[in-house]
């Protein structure tokens, strides 16, 4: 794992905290160079320099929105214009929220769902994959999630937005042929021990569910796993089934 990411050139959305941000830490061991992406500019600046310190060949900051086009077309372009090229393009950035759809007075949550966690992984692609198909051992590692193999109660929005990231890109593997040298992997853990729930978009009422941390991955597990099975172009990684965890019809 470690020779594969050396000195490639990988960009890592949702690089602020969480997941995104136990990549960027452990890449940096590996001598990349990173282009860290998010929306909290003050976060990833003092990450990029951490990144630095851990051994990263180097590492930029780029504050964008992933719902923004324009943005994701810059940020594609700044990696460019610092380092020549993308390897490797790791969609992470994501939202999540949990609410019965019986419950709900208001539908917003879906256009917002669809658009951090579906568009903005089809944007990102849409600028770099020309880009991507010009490495010689291109990859996309995609964050998905066990809801977008399994309708997981209370999560009508997020589990939709997830089986259509998993539908997407089962879509582009296919049009890429299997004689591609471009990889997609797609990532489906359950439940994974970040912060993600205090952000949640959605008034939580079922959140007895997360109470027990045992049934969780670490993030540590949650990057080896992903960081591995991207670099070996993997189809997907089933890391964890939530019908253990939640009790499914
Ligand atoms: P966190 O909430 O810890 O981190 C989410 C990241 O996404 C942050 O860096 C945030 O940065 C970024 N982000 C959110 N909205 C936007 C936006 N509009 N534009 C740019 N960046 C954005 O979540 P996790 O690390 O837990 O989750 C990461 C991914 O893993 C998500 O796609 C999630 O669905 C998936 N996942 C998580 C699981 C879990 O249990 N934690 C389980 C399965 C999958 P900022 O606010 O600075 O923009």
């Amino acid at each position: 794992t470690r020779e594969f990411y050396k000195n490639k050139v990988v960009i890592i959305t949702g690089a602020s905290m969480g997941i995104g941000k136990g990549l960027s830490l452990t890449l940096s061991q590996y001598g990349t160079k990173l282009a860290l992406c998010a929306r909290s500019a003050d976060l990833l600046e003092s990450l990029a320099q951490e990144c630095k310190l851990k051994g990263a060949q180097d590492a930029i900051a780029i504050t964008c929105d992933v719902t923004d086009q324009n943005d994701c077309k810059k940020a594609v372009e700044k990696t460019l214009q610092a380092f020549g090229g993308i390897d490797v393009l790791m969609l992470n950035a994501g939202i999540s929220g949990s609410q019965p759809f019986q419950e709900m007075t208001d539908l917003s949550v879906f256009d917002k769902m669809m658009q951090v966690n579906f568009k903005g992984y089809v944007n990102f692609t849409f600028h770099a994959l020309p880009h991507l198909k010009k490495s010689q051992n291109g990859r996309i590692g995609v964050m998905s999630s066990m809801s977008g193999l399994i309708g997981v109660p209370y999560r009508t929005a997020y589990c939709s937005s997830k089986y259509a990231v998993n539908g997407f890109f089962e879509v582009l593997r296919n049009e890429l042929g299997k004689d591609s040298t471009l990889k997609i992997t797609v990532m489906c853990p359950g439940w994974v021990d970040t912060d993600i729930r205090s952000r949640h978009v959605l008034k939580d009422n079922n959140d007895s569910q997360y109470k027990d941390k045992s049934k969780f991955m670490s993030v540590e597990d949650c990057v080896n796993g992903t960081l591995y099975a991207v670099a070996i172009g993997k189809r997907d990684e089933r890391f964890q089934m939530l019908p253990r965890i939640i009790p499914l019809i």
